[in-house]
């Protein structure tokens, strides 16, 4: 460890994204309790979403994961996407076996990116990629800003939400192309189920949904 790297750590020790404990010096990204205590999917969890092949999410939306995507999101926690990614890149080679050709996410607006500084969906997007080997590519975006998914309780009501407001880019080559689909978590699956459509749209062969977390 170089000495820079040491001072930082020193001054910004490393935290649990979960829990938020400060990290010991043998805990690599999470902590020991949380390693063991998270709530992890099991792989016969399916959870169907329109218009995709699969549905995959790591953990359930529970307990310290629902602190620690709203840490994540809202409180600039852009550094646990590492963590984060990687859990999310183990369940996506453990359970879709299926060769990728890229993977992309569910875009912020421009507008509410500008807000966060960060897109959190296209970190862990790229994160996947990185431990994947998938090459993770922009391919949507979100034409307008929209009011918070999960601050909408009715289903229909998200789904008209978030209706014709993703868009391919026009210059992505979707094609035929098997395609990694990141969001951060999974509720009703109507952002996902958008997003789909339009990849379908544009001629996207499978499509697989990856997320951290998913709602029950
Ligand atoms: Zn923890």
């Amino acid at each position: 460890m170089n000495i820079l790297r040491a001072l930082y750590e020193l001054i910004y020790p490393p935290k649990c994204p979960f829990c938020g404990r400060v990290l010991e010096k043998w805990e690599d990204g999470l902590c020991a309790l949380c390693g063991e205590t998270l709530p992890r999917t099991g792989p016969g969890d399916v959870r169907e979403v329109e218009g995709c092949d699969v549905c995959l999410s790591p953990l359930w939306y529970r307990d310290g994961v629902v602190e620690a995507v709203r840490r994540y999101k809202f409180r600039g926690a852009a550094g646990h996407a590492g963590v984060l990614g990687g859990l999310m890149a183990e369940c996506l080679t453990e359970r879709w076996r299926e060769p990728a050709d890229l993977i992309t996410w569910a875009p912020l607006s421009a507008k509410r990116r500008k807000e966060r500084g960060d897109d959190q969906a296209e970190l862990l997007a790229r994160r996947v990629g990185e431990l994947t080997g998938i090459p993770a590519v922009a391919v949507l975006e979100k034409t307008r800003q929209t009011g918070v998914q999960s601050r909408i309780a009715d289903e229909e009501e998200r789904r008209a939400n978030v209706a014709g407001v993703y868009r391919v880019l026009p210059n992505a080559d979707v094609a035929g192309k098997r395609i990694v689909l990141v969001d951060d978590i999974v509720t009703s699956g109507a952002t996902l189920a958008e997003c789909a459509a339009r990849l379908r749209d544009a001629g996207a062969g499978p499509v697989a949904a990856l997320t951290l977390a998913r709602a029950r």
